[in-house]
């Protein structure tokens, strides 16, 4: 089985733990021994919530989440959130000023990427108040229209009393990502938030959720993270959100907001344990193997130290054949991310970058081309790439760079 797989670099669904798929085959046949397997048994059995507790102890204690705030399970993946933070976040915040009309109320969107734009466009489709942008970082890039970095601190215009704030803390098709050392200028600017109050700060941590520990966690209103990354297959999206983030919807649709659909409200799903309705019970047995994995090698902690290794060895190799003008870096130094590596093939011919990839398949290693919607190379490093396999990838950028290459 281990020969036939090949390397998966693909940006999402991706790579699972080997270990991990092997195991879940047997609990697919027959779950804890109940003989009844994980795809088909009933989410309200004992044995299934004494999963769903465990996946949700294991998120809380690898990411050090504090009892401010609630761990909830649900479906519709990032995109699906692109709706429910605004809806939720808007019945709060007309809870809290019910008297502001739509036309007061803003929500703040920082543009860093392809995911926060999208993310922005569902905002301003929804209405119930108006978008406002805190920095377009096209604006700022060096051809002004492509997303290559993170603005500087300076650029960021936070509205006053935003109903939420917005950020893609790791822009999966962009490869740009926040930097976690807060004394970075690629960081995410929380000094320059409101002091004092509780602030709406909403992250999309899609595409890094689990890969290393997140930053200020307790300052944030809601994170939230497709599964379908680093921690299992697709259709599970997990949420943390802090308590008065969790608000009654239909009193606040009683004072004017947006009714909220059953099961995207925040507060539906939290009473009832993430159970309200049918949860993705095999994408959740999955989640719930690779976590128990992760806290066997050490939790976030070790994946921290790796994934920041494996970014780095591959940066230094595009960096250096950069230099030698083989590769164009899409990102500026410093906003690049850890997780989602873009770049182009600049030589061996017009058709250079399809050479790679056909050189790359060769050798087994697959999902490396780039989003659709902007063309070059992607190199995805999740959690269940290794350092083995990354460094393979090395030596095959490095091996282009030869002259028997070209
Ligand atoms: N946000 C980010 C950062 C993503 O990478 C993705 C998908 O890749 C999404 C949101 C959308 O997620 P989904 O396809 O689960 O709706």
């Amino acid at each position: 089985m281990v020969n036939q797989r090949a390397v998966n670099f693909g940006a999402g669904p991706s790579a699972l733990p080997e270990s991990v798929l092997e195991e879940a085959c047997k609990g697919l046949l027959n779950f804890q021994g109940t003989g009844i397997g994980i795809a088909e048994i009933s989410h309200r059995s004992k044995e299934f919530t004494s999963l769903l507790a465990d996946l949700e102890n294991n998120i809380r204690t690898q990411l050090d989440v504090p009892l401010t705030h609630k761990i909830i399970f649900t479906q519709g993946g990032g995109t699906g959130q692109f709706s429910a933070v605004v809806l939720n976040m808007l019945a709060r915040h007309r809870l809290l000023h019910p008297n502001l009309s739509d036309e007061q109320r803003v929500m703040d969107y920082v543009l860093t990427g392809s995911w926060s734009k999208k993310a922005a466009a569902e905002a301003k489709r929804l209405g119930g108040a108006s978008v406002h942008t805190v920095v377009d970082a096209r604006t700022k890039s060096i051809d002004s229209k492509s997303f290559d970095g993170i603005p500087a601190h300076a650029d960021f215009d936070f509205s006053v009393d935003p109903a939420l704030i917005y950020y893609c803390e790791n822009e999966t098709v962009d490869g740009v990502q926040f930097s976690n050392d807060e004394t970075s200028p690629a960081s995410f600017p929380f000094h320059l938030l409101p002091t004092g109050g509780l602030w709406p700060l909403v992250a999309d941590y899609s595409s890094s959720f689990m890969s290393r520990k997140i930053p200020r966690i307790a300052d944030h209103a809601v994170i939230f993270a497709g599964a379908q990354k680093n921690v299992g297959p697709a259709g599970l999206t997990i949420l943390i959100v802090r308590q008065d983030c969790i608000v009654d919807v239909d009193a606040a649709a009683q004072l004017g907001a947006t009714p909220v659909p059953i099961t995207m409200s925040y507060k539906t799903i939290a009473d009832a344990g993430s159970l309200y309705n049918t949860p993705s019970t095999l994408s959740i047995y999955i989640a719930h193997l690779v976590l128990e994995r992760s806290k066997k090698l050490g939790g976030i902690e070790y994946f921290e130290s790796v994934n920041k290794r494996k970014a780095q060895r591959v940066y230094a190799a595009l960096r250096e054949g950069a230099d030698r003008g083989f590769y164009h870096l899409k990102v500026k130094e410093g906003s690049g991310s850890w997780m989602n590596i873009v770049f182009n093939v600049l030589k061996n011919g017009d058709d250079a970058e399809s050479k790679f990839l056909i050189g790359a398949e060769a050798l087994g290693m697959k999902g490396l081309k780039g989003h659709r919607s902007v063309g070059g190379i992607r190199i995805s490093l999740y959690n269940a790439i290794t350092e083995e396999q990354t460094d393979n990838l090395v030596a095959y950028i490095k091996g282009w760079t030869t002259p028997e290459s070209i």
